[in-house]
């Protein structure tokens, strides 16, 4: 099994990159921010409990997305392994995360991050907010507090993956071609 985390700040290309190298790998990818849109959508209890904090710009409280995250990862028993795009987003997250793998035998081989500066990443979220119609991408405020959610509670995620030697940044800002490479350079030593 071979399972990544691909990290980074919001509208670094972790879903555009984890779209490319799930076929590459033959890995199921997993979006947290996916599965609570898609609830939400589907007017679901998750989708309802999940969309203040969404639209707000908040990170959804630990033990809903630890959950969430587990049951996805349990509908795929055949996998070869995962991509984890947009968790864990908290030490607490990441913490639970080996806890389940451990319990299947199983573990996170690396944490794969694109490292792109903030102020390119809020003239990307607004430009996709034009077409993606999420709330979170279309007001500077959000797009603001998002990045305070990041600083303050998921940047430190990197530690956890670097006191396990398992951290790998890479240069987020290129083409999707030059930056899947670069992912890929690295999946490849996993
Ligand atoms: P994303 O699509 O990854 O940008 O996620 C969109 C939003 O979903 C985030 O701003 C959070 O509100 C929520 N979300 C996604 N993943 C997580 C997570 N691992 N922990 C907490 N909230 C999350």
């Amino acid at each position: 099994m071979k399972n990544i985390v691909l990290f980074g700040p919001p509208g670094a290309g972790k879903g555009t990159q984890a779209d490319v190298l799930k076929d590459k790998y033959n890995l199921v990818h997993i979006s947290t921010g996916d599965v609570f849109r898609y609830n939400m959508k589907n007017d679901t209890e998750l989708g309802l409990l999940a969309k203040s904090y969404i639209e707000n710009g908040n990170l959804v409280p630990d033990e809903v997305t630890i959950n969430m995250l587990e049951a996805e990862v349990e509908k795929n028993p055949q996998a070869n392994g995962f991509i984890f795009d947009g968790f864990p987003r908290t030490e607490d997250q990441a913490a639970a995360l080996d806890a389940f793998l451990a319990k299947k035998d199983a573990t996170i081989n690396g944490m794969v991050a694109l490292e792109v500066e903030e102020d390119i990443l809020v003239g990307r979220l607004l430009e996709r907010g034009k077409v993606s119609g999420r709330a979170d991408d279309q007001d500077e405020a959000k797009i603001r507090n998002r990045f305070n959610e990041y600083n303050t509670k998921t940047a430190i995620v990197k530690d956890y993956y670097e006191k396990q030697n398992k951290y790998y940044g890479i240069n987020g800002v290129g083409s999707i071609a030059s930056i899947t490479q670069l992912i890929s350079d690295v999946v490849d030593t996993l």
